[in-house]
């Protein structure tokens, strides 16, 4: 047998989220399947573009930049799912339709849209998608707000201009039972919605974890090696 390609990937991924929807009583229109393309070449992107994938998550600047300039024009949809450095916010705003990263209020400060000086108008060029990130973990490094913290930064996104609050991200962290992780994220989301209505979405679930997200009502899977194959290493990206 020969390995499974890139298309029979996809179709296996996409069978089994319609697998765990089914199971869970929902509809697959209702996720939104972000295909995790970091350390993979542009023309990887090209063969995910003709399977009608268009949803794309970058996680490192520098790489992302360069992906959305090169494949500009191909009606991709960018999500940048990595941590986003203070210095490059609003490079990353520039190409990103959404991004799932938002762990603290110096970062909003720098994704929000700047107010015109002079009439106090929000500077047109519309709002970009947001999820904070919620941490799962005690370590600081894993990006994500604590859950203390938590509130107070949803408030400072809701009132930030040029930002639209989608929700909460999550990364199950390594070692616990993936479903609770998620139950807690939705728990988490339902008591944000006491200030935040419309931030009705949760960005979780992995290429190892999907179904279990799922079930716990994820609206936006993060899934890369399960559908692209392993990573490559760092180097040589410019295969195009
Ligand atoms: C790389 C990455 C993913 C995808 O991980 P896989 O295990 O390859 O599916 C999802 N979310 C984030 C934040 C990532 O950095």
């Amino acid at each position: 047998m020969s390995e499974p390609d890139l298309a029979q990937r996809l179709a296996n991924v996409r069978g089994g989220i319609a697998d765990a929807a089914r199971l869970a009583g929902r509809s697959v229109d209702d996720i939104t399947t972000v295909v995790v393309t970091k350390f993979q070449p542009v023309s990887l992107i090209r063969e995910l573009l003709e399977l009608g994938v268009r949803d794309l998550g970058e996680s490192r600047h520098q790489e992302a930049q360069a992906k959305a300039a090169e494949l500009a024009g191909a009606g991709i949809r960018w999500h940048f799912v990595g941590q986003v450095q203070g210095k490059k916010a609003r490079q990353v705003r520039a190409y990103s339709s959404v991004i799932h990263s938002v762990d603290r209020e110096s970062l909003v400060t720098g994704l929000a849209t700047p107010v015109a000086e002079h009439t106090g108008a929000v500077e047109a060029g519309a709002e970009v998608d947001c999820f904070v990130q919620v941490n799962l973990t005690e370590d600081p490094a894993r990006g994500g707000v604590s859950i203390p913290d938590l509130a107070p930064l949803v408030e400072r996104v809701l009132s930030a201009p040029g930002l639209r609050l989608l929700g909460l991200m999550a990364v199950a962290p390594l070692g616990a039972e993936p479903k609770r992780s998620f139950a807690l994220v939705s728990e988490l989301g339902a008591q944000m919605r006491g200030i935040a209505p419309d931030a009705r979405y949760l960005s979780m679930g992995m290429s190892q974890d999907y179904a279990a997200a799922i079930a716990e009502g994820a609206t936006h899977l993060r899934i890369g090696t399960a559908i692209t194959g392993n990573r490559p290493a760092a180097v040589n990206l410019k295969t195009s």
